[in-house]
């Protein structure tokens, strides 16, 4: 495996980190940083996506003749990972790491035309339908229903942890055309927009208090049958290649380990109450020391993968085995980082948000304040996307060839 990174891609990376300094303006990355959500609020990303958008550096996984910048994978992974370590707020995923791709490969040139600059500028906020109560790991049993009448779809059934779709206008969903087929042949993939009657959003909080997720029904709800994404029928080869995307293939090692390096920071401030600062009580640093180790070793596993992409193989079930480990190493992180404050890392401030003028008094510091909601929030990493167990049969399967 070859890592060195060339001359050209080391200027790419001074030229991301000078623009990071420049916009990364405090708002943002107080956002960012103060976000027990696996997604940044829209407030905050809406105002990254501008910034990105202007600078022609937004949707990065898309090919360049649809909007996308032409960056080579060395080039994505290097935006990816700066973003990490600068703490940079997440972008509106759903639209453009899911969707969007989606759309670049199967769409028709008419639904290019329409959508793709829309989610670009964020006048479209996406939702991802694929989830049904009794649905979820065993997606193909999926029954929500869609009949083609006339020039339309009418849709009935329910989708549930719709992620944002209390902010969303669109939903990307995997529905029923054919009930008479066998399962996975019967699934195709429509895009439903959700400003009508016939959709419901309700909230369900989690036990951070967060809303972030919904339970989305459709009672005769329309969609014109220009909105089918490819054939009837070709829904589950789409949504195989939308959850590849989903599981990464990308870069969540540097993330992780900047979160070590705070974390390290705050340990050599914080007070353990016995020994002088956290870092030198012997049980928290060698944690610290082997989430540090398992979180490199895992940075070596991405770069491995990305160097078999640079030699043009697709990242393909291996991501499996990217979403797994970097779900647990970030939960045990988040575990850490509550144990590191102490008394002041068990407060569980209900208001949200937790940044700008209207966030609740923290008790201790800011970091401490938004710890515990980020460990309850962070539950869910090896849930959604594909629990931990369905990953560790993919990678039985596929990767290892059980
Ligand atoms: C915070 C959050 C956000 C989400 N956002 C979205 C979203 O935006 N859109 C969307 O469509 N979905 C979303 N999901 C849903 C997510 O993809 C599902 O929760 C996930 O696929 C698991 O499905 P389930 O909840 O029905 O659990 P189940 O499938 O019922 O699984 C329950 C348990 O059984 C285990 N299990 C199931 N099948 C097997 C098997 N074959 N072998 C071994 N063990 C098995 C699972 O690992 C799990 O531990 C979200 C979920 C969460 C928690």
């Amino acid at each position: 495996m070859d890592i060195a990174f060339t001359d050209e891609d080391l200027a790419f990376r001074d030229e991301v980190r000078a623009f990071l300094d420049e916009k990364l303006n405090p708002r943002l990355r107080e956002g960012s940083a103060q976000t027990p959500s696996v997604f940044t609020e829209p407030d905050i990303t809406r105002e990254w996506q501008a910034i990105l958008n202007e600078k022609g550096w937004l949707a990065t996984s898309w090919p360049k003749e649809d909007g996308g910048p032409g960056w080579s994978v060395v080039q994505k992974y290097l935006f990816e990972k700066e973003c990490a370590i600068a703490g940079a707020p997440s972008v509106p995923i759903l639209g453009l790491k899911l969707v969007g791709p989606v759309i670049c490969r199967f769409g028709t040139p008419a639904q290019k035309a329409h959508f793709l600059p829309r989610i670009l500028s964020g006048e479209d906020y996406w939702c991802q339908g694929y989830s049904e109560p009794g649905s979820g790991s065993d997606l193909a049993s999926l029954k929500t229903r869609a009949e083609r009448v006339g020039d339309k779809y009418i849709v009935n059934g329910s989708k549930i942890w719709t992620t944002h779709a209390h902010h969303a206008n669109w939903i990307f969903a995997l529905v029923r055309t054919n009930p008479e087929a066998k399962k996975q042949e019967g699934i195709s993939f429509l895009l439903i927009p959700m400003e009508q009657p016939g959709v419901t959003v309700n909230p369900i909080m989690t036990m951070a208090n967060d809303h972030e997720v919904n339970a989305t029904f459709f009672d005769n709800a329309e969609s014109d049958a220009s909105n089918l994404i490819g054939e009837e029928g070709q829904g589950w080869t789409i949504a195989k290649f939308l959850l590849e995307n989903e599981r990464g293939g990308g870069c969540a090692a540097p993330g992780l380990l900047a979160q070590l390096d705070r974390i390290e920071d705050y340990a050599r401030a914080e007070p353990s109450g016995v020994n002088g600062p956290m870092i030198h009580d012997a049980g928290f640093a060698q944690r610290l020391a082997r989430l540090r180790l398992e979180a490199q070793a895992f940075e070596v596993t991405e770069l491995r993968i990305l160097a078999e992409m640079i030699k043009g193989r697709p990242a393909g079930p291996q991501t499996s085995l990217v979403k797994l480990v970097s779900s647990n190493l970030r939960q045990s992180i988040q575990m850490l980082s509550v144990d590191l404050f102490g008394y002041e890392g068990l407060q569980l401030p209900t208001a949200r948000p937790l940044y700008g003028n209207m966030a609740p008094e923290p008790i201790g510091s800011n970091e401490a304040q938004v710890a515990m909601p980020t460990y309850l929030n962070g539950r869910a990493y090896t849930i959604f996307g594909g629990s931990d167990e369905v990953q560790k049969t993919i990678i039985a399967k596929q990767v290892l060839g059980l």
